[in-house]
């Protein structure tokens, strides 16, 4: 650590000068050399080195840019809920340098070739930040996976239970198990949304035919044990499929889920899993003071949940953060207020993901910042095949930079908010930990509130060739 390195070349575009830099294995003094939006440089404080531009970073910590593995922007066919210009300025302002998009919600959903084409022409130009795709497994699709990873998708994503939209229906154990199959042989990942459908369905029919409206029903009907059940019965379908079948579980809820990966993974199996900032700062007495802002599947849980899964983040049990940014129209929030079952399940985050992990996780928790950034930069970037492009302060490394300053207190209102609509779980939440400025790829994409990218300066991005890194989990 502090290391003078720098690779040989003409002067360098950039220098971000007397910051303190945050990788997975530290934290240092150092100043960074940007060239050709690659980190070229990664100096001694103060060293004498030509730059065309300094950029004062005093008092400001460097972490390499989030990889957000998990966003709907719902561009094409629902662009009014988000779309890729508002989603990833969203992004901007929340030190996100790379979404990777999912394939449902927008419509068509990403499942063929033909939709994913489709979506890479309507979404050219949009992005201010770098992004990458999720191909779909839906009901009957199976056939269509290896053109989705020729396409560039970096994984397919499947649900076990109803996903809210009925243009997307959910994997049955037969295609899950013939999906997994192809996953391996292609050498990609399945995305899976871990949730038992009979328990799920079941509850909510019995809670709605007792008449129960109220908030906590709807997180009554989503019960621990229909996620727990289904993440063990991933694990044995991936098992038996192929053991080089590699499976990531979104958005896991509980500590027993994460257990049940680490049991997984010690037997050799290639499986990770991710949690939301909401579920870590949340509870679900706070859902039933705020309603349809929180409401999402799984749903927000009861305190000793949400304490016990931040003792398996806490233990190194979770390989990675995402934001499940899953936006909607306000009135399709608002029509719920009185009757939880009509609104729509899923959070708007991508932006308050940084500044939750900062403030909950690094101030109040404890969290090391080395881990946050394995967790919300380097993992994701393993997972989804961009490592060590991406999520990385090394040479040779794209410069997506995150300046944060750990001290500075805020409060968010709506107008501060990138995305289309002002609607969050988080307004009137006040942070200690901000974000500052973003680069992507050595270029300002987000400074001081404002977004300040060039026109269509965000990439499209394809999986690196070559095997996938495997997620850092533990101590240390
Ligand atoms: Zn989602």
């Amino acid at each position: 650590m502090g290391a003078v390195t720098e690779t040989s070349g003409p002067r360098l575009n950039l220098l971000i000068r007397g910051g303190t830099l945050v990788g997975e294995q530290g934290v240092w003094a150092a100043d960074l050399g940007v060239r050709d939006g690659r980190i070229a440089a990664i100096l001694a404080p103060g060293e004498r080195v030509a730059a065309a531009e300094v950029l004062d970073a005093a008092g400001l910590h460097l972490l390499p840019g989030l990889v957000d593995q998990h966003v709907h922007f719902n561009e094409p066919g629902r662009t009014h809920w988000e779309g890729f210009e508002t989603g990833s300025r969203a992004a901007a302002a929340g030190g996100v340098t790379t979404v990777i998009e999912m394939p449902l919600n927008s419509h068509p959903p990403t499942t063929t070739a033909e939709a994913l084409e489709l979506k890479q022409t309507t979404v050219a130009g949009k992005a201010v930040v770098d992004y990458a795709f999720w191909g779909g497994l839906v009901d009957d699709n199976v056939a269509a996976l290896p053109a989705l990873h020729a396409g560039g998708v970096v994984g397919v994503k499947a649900f076990m239970s109803h996903a809210g939209t009925d243009d997307y229906p959910y994997a049955t154990d037969h295609v899950l198990f013939e999906g997994l199959k192809t996953v391996a042989r292609l050498g990609t990942v399945l995305d899976l949304h871990a949730e038992n459908d009979s328990l799920t369905r079941g509850y909510a029919e019995q809670l709605r035919a007792a008449g129960r409206i109220d908030r906590r029903a709807y997180a009554e009907s989503r019960p621990p044990v229909a996620e727990l059940e289904a993440i063990e019965r991933g694990i044995l379908l991936a098992r038996q499929a192929d053991p080089n079948a590699r499976i990531h579980f979104v958005h896991v809820s509980i500590g027993d889920g994460a257990r049940a990966v680490e049991r997984a993974r010690r037997d050799g199996q290639p499986v990770s899993l991710e949690t939301c900032p909401h579920y870590l700062t949340l509870d679900e007495d706070r859902f039933a003071e705020i309603g349809p802002d929180a409401k999402c599947a799984p749903p927000i849980r009861p305190r000793d949940v949400v304490e016990d899964l931040w003792a398996c983040v806490l233990e190194g049990l979770v390989d990675s953060f995402a934001s499940d940014h899953s936006p909607c129209p306000p009135e399709d929030k608002s029509r719920g207020d009185q009757d939880i079952w009509l609104a729509w399940g899923g959070v708007s985050g991508v932006q308050t993901m940084l500044p939750l992990l900062l403030d909950e996780g690094v101030h109040n928790r404890g969290l090391p910042l080395p881990r946050l950034v394995r967790m919300a930069s380097a993992n994701p970037a393993r997972i989804v095949g961009l490592w060590p492009r991406k999520g990385h302060l090394g040479l040779g490394a794209d410069a997506d930079i995150a300046l944060v300053d750990l001290a500075r207190t805020w409060t968010l209102e709506p107008n501060l908010l990138q995305t289309r609509h002002p609607v969050s779980p988080f307004i009137g939440y006040r942070f200690r930990g901000a974000v500052i400025q973003t680069l992507v790829r050595g270029v300002t994409v987000f400074r001081d509130g404002e977004i300040v990218a060039p026109p269509a300066h965000g990439q499209f991005l394809r999986p690196l060739p070559g095997p996938r890194a495997p997620p850092v989990v533990g101590h240390g």
